[in-house]
């Protein structure tokens, strides 16, 4: 990657979106498009396909044909595996195109969405397709008049729904097992992060995907994600997003045919630094880019700072310190640490959080207000807040943004019991040279990550999800393919 190449792509014109459903570019039904809004300078982008009931329901039908057909469940697995893995291959060959094209639409930095979209999505890709001849059925355990077998079959039409955040990246933890097992998708990308999960979903079909096996319809939320969440035929849901979405989500399924629903939501991430941590200068670091890369738009971000009393002050400065000297802007130089907001409403409710922190007694530490106005874009510079109380907004709520809330504990029971005093369950971390104590904190702390002396950077071998109101189900790993089958018994009387 060099910065002559990232500029060519960002001169490029960026055509207009439609649908694919079937296999072929749709428009809206009653042709309607929604502009697509660029963090960077808050100018009109492009536009995609605003779509409609009637689009999402067209999109349903074609993959449950193509799921009933067979003509993508049906074929050899090794069959399959060869399209995903030309899919992999076509997303890495593209890899800078997909990067930048996602950042003119969301805002992150360009060194992190390099990684953690089209390479992170082309290695999940890659990890669903090697793996799916590799998973057998069961044979139970029976008398010897009986043979018991326990087949894994794909569950039908599955609907992903996807945020802004990471879009080719959290698609992928998706798409790769839902494709691999088998099943047919429509996908509902973000209002504000569609274009280069959409272009990504083109390179499927060039790679022999099928035409129907993998839809995708843009527009509103409340709109197509509705109706896919209320539809009698969609067997699945798989969900990454706000907690209100989810709950939305599982009051459609309720209302509808009772779809298994999967969520991935929020979080409160505490990273928990004891003064027997083993560099804390190094510590200091790491929390920094913990929260504030892709401007703390992170689901698993470390947005409570938890710090032994006796090294608070000295601590917070080590952070300040690291965090000033990140460079804030142009998200597509790749000299920027941190990009843009994603949106104009997402920096506004960023600032609010920081007016509600001081209002509510927290001193605000580092940074606090917008900047670079002049660019038309939405930039935030990285917001540290101390004094933050259990109970204040800035422990209870999800930001979603650079902003870091810094609290101080006393013993190791008091730091367990910080950290756990939120709904959520997503992420933490605790730093310490003490074994013991860091096994009690992985025990003790309520999430479904937990790191030791490090913070984030779990690859695909491992799970992503949370307990509590974090979620349930996982992303990554091979326990992601659970919510892709359905466990079918077969009891057979010799
Ligand atoms: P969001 O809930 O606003 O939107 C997510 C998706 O849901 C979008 O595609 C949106 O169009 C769709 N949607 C909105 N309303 C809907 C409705 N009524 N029915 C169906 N679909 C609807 O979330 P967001 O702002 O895009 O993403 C940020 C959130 O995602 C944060 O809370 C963040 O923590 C979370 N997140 C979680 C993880 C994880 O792995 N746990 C990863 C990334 C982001």
């Amino acid at each position: 990657m060099d910065q002559q190449q990232i500029d060519t792509f960002r001169a490029q014109p960026v055509s207009a979106f439609s649908h694919l459903i079937d296999g072929k570019h749709v428009p809206a039904s009653d042709g309607g498009t929604m502009d697509i809004i660029s963090p960077i300078n808050g100018q009109v982008l492009t536009t995609t396909a605003k779509g409609t009931t009637a689009d999402m329901e067209a999109a349903i039908a074609s993959a449950r044909a193509a799921f009933e057909d067979g003509r993508w469940a049906g074929q050899p697995p090794a069959a399959r595996k060869k399209v995903l893995l030309k899919w992999a291959d076509l997303i890495e060959a593209n890899a800078l195109e997909l990067a930048v094209l996602g950042v003119r639409d969301n805002g992150t930095e360009i060194g992190m969405a390099i990684k953690a979209e089209p390479g992170s999505a082309a290695g999940t890709i890659r990890y669903y397709a090697e793996a799916l001849d590799k998973i057998y059925g069961e044979i139970a355990p029976t008398s010897s008049d009986i043979l018991g077998m326990i087949h894994k079959e794909p569950v039908g039409v599955v609907g992903a729904i996807i945020p802004w955040n990471f879009p080719m990246m959290i698609g992928a933890w998706k798409l790769g097992p839902a494709l691999a097992m088998g099943n047919s998708v429509v996908l509902k990308p973000s209002e504000t992060a569609s274009l280069s999960l959409m272009r990504m979903c083109e390179l499927a079909l060039e790679a022999g995907l099928p035409s129907g096996v993998l839809n995708a319809v843009t527009g509103e939320g409340k709109v197509v994600g509705e109706a896919m969440g209320l539809s009698m035929d969609v067997d699945v849901i798989v969900f990454t997003g706000s907690g209100g979405t989810g709950r939305r989500l599982m009051e459609y399924a309720a209302r509808s045919n009772m779809k298994r629903v999967y969520l991935e939501l929020g979080g409160k991430s505490p990273n928990i630094v004891f003064a027997d941590a083993p560099n804390l200068d190094e510590a200091a670091q790491v929390a920094a880019g913990g929260i504030f890369r892709n401007s703390g738009q992170v689901c698993v971000a470390g947005s409570r700072l938890l710090v032994e009393a006796s090294i608070h002050d000295d601590f917070v400065a080590a952070v300040a310190k690291a965090a000033a000297q990140m460079r804030v802007g142009d998200p597509l130089s790749m000299e920027t640490h941190i990009g843009a907001v994603n949106s104009e409403v997402q920096l506004k409710a960023n600032l609010r959080f920081v007016k509600t922190a001081t209002s509510e007694g927290g001193k605000i530490a580092l940074g606090g207000t917008q900047i670079l106005q002049e660019t038309g874009g939405y930039y935030m510079e990285p917001t540290i807040v101390t004094g933050v109380t259990r109970d204040a907004t800035l422990t209870q709520k999800e930001v979603f943004g650079p902003v870091l809330g810094v609290t101080p504990f006393e013993t190791e029971a008091k730091a367990i019991a910080l950290a756990n005093a939120t709904v959520y369950g997503l992420a933490g971390a605790a730093w310490t040279s003490n074994l013991g104590r860091a096994h009690r904190m992985i025990r003790g702390v309520r999430t479904g990550v937990m790191h030791i002396n490090t913070y984030g950077g779990a690859d695909g071998t491992v799970p992503l999800g949370g307990v509590g109101q974090s979620g349930n189900g996982s992303d990554k790993s091979l326990h992601a393919i659970e919510k892709y089958v359905s466990l079918k018994t077969a009891w057979i009387k010799l």
